[in-house]
């Protein structure tokens, strides 16, 4: 057994950087997970019938269980098949005070050989063609129209994001490289695209293409309860690494903002 004054600081500090000389355990940080599509919005279908709305639930359910052993709290914008319009997953999250935005997706390409994840953030203008497109596809479900308040809300959140793409780069970059790890890939970078669901988050914000469903040894991976698990870990821990390079600013400027 280890003598217990070598433990002490040694956990503290796996707590997000605090100060060994803070043993007083900090609130646990808030993860809002949104599972995208759901309802009429199927989004992305496989070439075996699994749906997007359904992949992405299951993989938030697992990330669920992964942060909340990691430590964290979370809140789950949509916890089953309902539709939920764009506009309003970002007031969800901004309303239960989260400390981070992730919207789990599944990417679907012509050329079935696609495979693999990325990780987005939003851009203010229109990205790349091929950013273009994935965000077109996610920004379908924006056609349900929001009401009055959320429009105005989402114009004044618009600014909220903006002040954050740099955490949101920051979060999706250490994402990326767990993701890149799990797929056994080096030079996945992140991409930008102007996606809906993304403008009105008062906090960093991503949106993860999980996988690609169109691809059919991705499709069957991800009815795979063990596959599922190992995604939600790497995501866990692209969530933590982002934490701990944030040496807490990342909360302290939501709490700020968020007044
Ligand atoms: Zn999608």
């Amino acid at each position: 057994m280890l003598p217990r004054i070598l433990l002490i600081p040694f956990l503290s500090l796996l707590a997000f950087g605090q100060s060994p000389k803070t043993p007083v355990p900090s609130p646990r940080l808030k993860i809002a997970l949104d599972a995208g599509h759901g309802g009429d919005d199927t989004g992305a279908k496989g070439s075996k019938g699994l749906l997007e709305k359904d992949a992405a639930l299951s993989i938030v359910q697992e990330l669920s269980v992964s942060l909340d052993e990691a430590g964290f709290d979370v809140v789950l914008v949509r916890s089953d098949d309902t539709l939920i319009p764009l506009w309003d997953r970002a007031k969800i999250a901004n309303e239960a005070g989260a400390d981070l935005f992730l919207s789990i997706h599944l990417n679907a390409a012509r050329a079935r050989a696609a495979k693999g994840s990325e990780v987005y953030f939003l851009s203010l203008d229109r990205g790349d063609e091929d950013a273009a497109s994935v965000a077109a596809l996610e920004n379908a479900g924006a056609d349900v129209k929001p009401g009055a308040d959320s429009v105005v809300a989402g114009i004044l959140e618009d600014m909220a994001q903006k002040a954050y793409l740099q955490d949101s780069e920051r979060l999706a970059v250490a994402m990326q490289l767990q993701l890149n790890r799990l797929g056994g890939i080096k030079e996945r970078g992140v991409k930008q695209a102007p996606f809906v669901v993304l403008r009105g988050a008062a906090m960093p914000a991503v949106l993860v293409e999980s996988a690609f469903i169109s691809n059919g040894k991705e499709e069957a991976k991800l009815k795979d309860k063990a596959f599922l698990k190992k995604l939600a870990v790497a995501l866990t821990q692209g969530v933590r690494r982002y934490f701990a390079g944030a040496a807490g600013t990342a909360r302290r400027k939501a709490i700020v903002t968020s007044r």
